[in-house]
């Protein structure tokens, strides 16, 4: 064990059922709420946008549901993904602690989306569905769900937000190499993408704007379903492959962690990782989990817990969340998959009882570790990713001064190839930090204290 830098696990560990951690959570999250009537949304609301077998799911308190051997058999083509110890980092910050990275973007999207959307087109095409819809920011989660659509003969339209369609053209051409249709967002297919066009033709889009386009477009057409890509149960569940996986390869390094660390957009990587580690915790185990945001969208950190609307056309129930206010539209960080101004239930609850931590840095703080990791351990981390490294080196700084020895435990959540116009602002010292304006914050919650229930 001495030297081991990484565990491949052989396909035979491939986890066969994903870990459902609302079988082991405290007290029942609150449920999702109908904006009309405040009462809760049953199974047949969300019918016109999901297939029932994700319905099913989304409500469930099984502790574990079995992996589908179609689901399975496309999860081989790069799973299980190897767990690395940073010996070369650990070795450049002089820290005791041992640094250990689940790595993601081995997948062919490049990140742990396809983990979801293989799973959610599997249970489409079994339904009978013919197209999905779903929106995207920078294109990570389109570029997942286009390659999966294409590997269960599924149509896929895409909604990008118009800002990242114009920015980063190569994750159009990937998702339009996988066969789908993208659409820049908003656009003039949709009431809600013309309402927002009418009053602002130059709007850069938002991924709240998106999610309202795609969601219209699914529930006006019988034959096309919707797919989100974070924040549900569901989706939380089908990422938990990874923190199953992580789990066996630390036994195999013979070590457990201290901290378990994910940034966070909407929570499917870092709920992915660590709700198996949680299941340990809620039973009384000693661990430390931390979620790590950027300071320009800091839900979380400076957000509140209340119920709110998942997109701005308010066509989602309500679910009670951290929320910055579903109007918030953030700066134009490069860390575009972490813009979202809620975060998912689940794991605000168990922000909202103490079981999670919370942290937030500004960008350049962010690519700094993220040039630190690419200069040691070679990997050039997304800049969501690079969230989860800027906290595992502080975490390991910390052991420095302290002189303890913990296992520190993060996930790289996908590779920044396609990110690197981000790296060469960094590298010119052009990029900006932002602080999100209370002002902003407090305009942006008005009016959610009229959506709580009595
Ligand atoms: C989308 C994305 C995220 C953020 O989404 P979560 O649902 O919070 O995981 C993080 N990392 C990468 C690489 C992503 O593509």
């Amino acid at each position: 064990m001495r030297d081991l830098v990484k565990v491949v696990l052989p396909d035979s560990e491939l986890p066969k059922a994903w870990y459902n951690i609302l079988a082991d959570l405290p007290t029942p999250p609150p449920p999702p709420l109908h904006p009309g009537t405040k009462q809760p949304v049953g199974p047949a609301d969300l019918e016109p946008l999901f297939p029932r077998e994700i319905i099913l799911q989304e409500v469930s308190t099984e502790r574990w549901i079995e992996i589908p051997e179609p689901v399975r058999e496309v999860y081989r083509l790069w799973r299980p993904t190897p767990l690395i110890r940073a010996r070369r980092l650990e070795a450049s910050l002089r820290t005791p602690a041992r640094i250990y990275y689940k790595y993601e973007g081995t997948s062919p999207a490049g990140s742990h989306k396809p983990n979801t959307a293989v799973a959610q087109a599997f249970y489409n095409q079994q339904a009978g569905v013919r197209r999905l819809t779903t929106e995207t920011g920078a294109g990570q989660w389109g570029s997942a769900l286009a390659m999966a659509c294409q590997m269960f003969g599924l149509e896929c339209t895409v909604y990008m937000v118009r800002v990242s369609y114009q920015q980063k053209p190569y994750r159009r051409v990937l998702m339009e190499t996988w066969g789908a249709e993208v659409v820049p967002s908003p656009s003039d297919r949709t009431r809600a993408g013309r309402a927002i066009r009418e009053q602002n033709p130059d709007s850069p889009g938002s991924l709240g704007i998106a999610i309202s386009e795609a969601v219209e477009d699914a529930a006006t057409h019988d034959d096309t379903k919707y797919s989100l890509g974070s924040v549900l149960n569901h989706v939380l569940l089908h990422q938990t492959v990874i923190g199953l996986e992580a789990k066996r390869q630390m036994e195999l390094f013979d070590d457990y962690p201290d901290v378990v660390i994910g940034c966070i957009g909407g929570g499917s990587n870092f709920a992915g990782l660590s709700f198996p580690f949680l299941q340990d915790k809620l039973r009384g185990r000693d661990l430390r989990v931390v979620a790590v945001e950027p300071t320009a969208c800091p839900t979380l950190t400076r957000g509140r817990y209340l119920y709110d609307f998942g997109d701005t056309a308010r066509m989602t129930p309500l679910v009670k969340m951290y929320t910055l206010g579903h109007t918030f539209v953030p700066p134009r960080i490069h860390a575009g998959g972490l813009r979202y101004h809620g975060d998912a239930p689940t794991v605000c609850l168990l922000y909202d009882q103490g079981y999670i931590e919370a942290v937030a840095y500004p960008q350049n703080a962010v690519f700094e570790a993220a040039v630190t990791f690419a200069r040691t351990e070679g990997i050039p981390p997304a800049p969501e990713s690079a969230h989860a490294v800027r906290r595992a080196i502080d975490e390991a700084l910390a052991c420095r001064e302290s002189g303890e020895s913990k296992a520190i435990l993060f996930n790289l959540s996908g590779h920044g190839h396609f990110d690197l116009a981000a790296y060469e602002e960094y590298l010119a010292g052009r990029l900006q930090d932002f602080d999100y304006p209370e002002a902003d914050i407090q305009r942006a919650l008005e009016g959610l204290e009229e959506l709580q229930p009595a």
